[in-house]
């Protein structure tokens, strides 16, 4: 049932296909089930270093210089409050009706991608107690391109059809990206394609590959594979709308989050080997010794962690369990997500400051901006609690600082700012204090 081809010894997800495929046998309820293969990504990497060796030593080498950059970042604090605005096209292959999926699902898509990925998702209650402190808000949000790689109007979508002696496109080969038959990307250093077509080796919901040209890499030795980076999916993983999802398990439309994640570098959360010895690089990440299987199993804890010991994250979009289980990512995962995004990935987002209250916190008492709009100088009150201090820092549209003041008390409050050489228009005033960060919009006038 499972036509990969490989030298090496049966991977662990596929002896667990196999295992699916004897219950089949059994059931036909679960034939669905049986066919049903998460993600490809390990399995396209181990193809890649067959056809190119020193590729995964590449992919190691970027993630480990996003990390390094990452913990650069946190001694910093610098771009804590970014928010990331990411570029996609969708590229709808089709050789039937179904697989030509309406609009509607891609919105849905977005719309699921956008919640999950600034933890606005309604199931963030089910994130256990012992995750709440390292589940985070990613600051990644998603929207289709509207201008395409000539200049002109597009919705961010793009619909082809395929060949007429089709069967299905292979992780494989990756040829859902070439034409004829497939789709050629947009420009992958400016846009994040997405593939959606009928993917088979089983139902493959999707993989990703994950970011190879980081600084300490020599990335014109893989020059050609500018062309696959990007997000594969199978068409009927798309949204939460679709009509026909491969499976309720599965029906949440968060396999794109799961495959977003690899695209931006994140590795599964049991580090692709069965055992306790191998991580995903993330230390906020318990080890597991496998994937969870599809389960929402909430007693699983296979592997000791140090020095305080926690259950196997089932609730990780970088794990394997169904989408009604999976709720977060981490912070250490987000970190690598950032670092990845001013360095391999950085053309593919805009950057933008927060427009609007990100937490009110309880350090603030008052906080104005007075007058608004204003002529030229505006006044700002800050109320803090005794012993706490703020900093401050305005803004204009495209994200350039004007005025900064830091280490500021509750006795110097009161501050007045002079803004007369900016022209008219929307700024940001971002007021912090210790963990907390309020962002407020006003306007000159003249
Ligand atoms: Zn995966």
């Amino acid at each position: 049932m499972y036509l990969f081809v490989s030298t090496k010894p049966v991977h662990p997800i596929m002896k667990h296909l196999f295992t699916f495929a004897f219950a089949a046998l059994i059931s036909f309820n679960c034939l669905a089930q049986a066919n049903l293969n998460r993600c490809s990504t390990f399995e396209i990497m181990q193809k890649r270093e067959g056809l190119q060796p020193g590729y995964l030593a590449g992919a190691k080498a970027a993630f480990d210089a996003a990390k390094q950059l990452a913990e650069a970042n946190r001694v910093n604090r610098s771009g804590n409050d970014t928010v990331y605005r990411i570029q996609l096209v969708f590229h709808v292959l089709y050789n039937s009706p179904a697989e030509n999926i309406p609009d509607s699902v891609i919105y849905s898509q977005i719309e699921v991608l956008n919640e999950d990925y600034r933890r606005l998702n309604a199931d963030t209650v089910r994130t256990r107690d012992e995750f709440k402190p390292v589940a985070g808000d990613t600051r990644l949000e998603f929207y289709l391109a509207t201008t395409d790689p000539d200049g002109n109007p597009t919705t961010g979508i793009t619909r082809t059809t395929g060949s007429g002696s089709f069967i299905g496109y292979s992780p494989l080969t990756d040829d859902i990206k070439v034409e004829p038959g497939g789709k050629a990307p947009w420009p992958t250093d400016r846009y994040v394609n997405v593939w959606v077509g009928n993917l088979f080796f089983g139902i493959v919901l999707g993989y990703a590959y994950p970011p190879y040209n980081a600084p300490n890499w020599d990335s014109t030795s893989l020059a050609t594979d500018s062309a696959l980076q990007g997000v594969v999916l199978h068409y009927a993983a798309v949204g939460r709308n679709n009509a026909q999802p491969v499976d309720q398990t599965v029906a949440g439309g968060r396999s794109l989050t799961h495959e977003m994640g690899h695209y931006f570098g994140l590795r599964h959360i049991w580090g692709d080997e069965v055992g306790c010895n191998t991580d995903d690089g993330i230390d906020d990440t318990p080890l597991a010794s496998d994937a969870s299987q599809q389960t929402c199993d909430t007693t699983i804890n296979s592997c000791t962690d140090a020095p305080a010991d926690f259950s196997d994250m089932i609730e990780n979009y970088m794990d394997y369990s169904d989408d009604r289980c999976v709720n977060m990512f981490t912070n250490g995962q987000i970190e690598i997500m950032h670092a990845m995004l001013q360095t391999s990935r950085a053309g593919v987002a805009t950057v933008v400051t927060p427009t609007g209250i990100k937490n009110t916190g309880d350090n603030f008492d008052v906080i104005q901006i007075f007058p608004n709009p204003s002529s030229g100088n505006i006044n700002l009150n800050v109320q803090i609690k005794n012993g706490t201090n703020f900093s401050y820092e305005i803004y204009n549209l495209v994200g350039e600082k004007l005025v900064a003041e830091s280490n500021l008390t509750s006795v110097s409050n009161y501050r007045s700012i002079n803004l007369s050489a900016q022209p008219a228009g929307i700024y940001f005033a971002k007021i912090t204090s210790g963990e907390q960060v309020v962002v407020k919009k006003f306007e000159l006038a003249r």
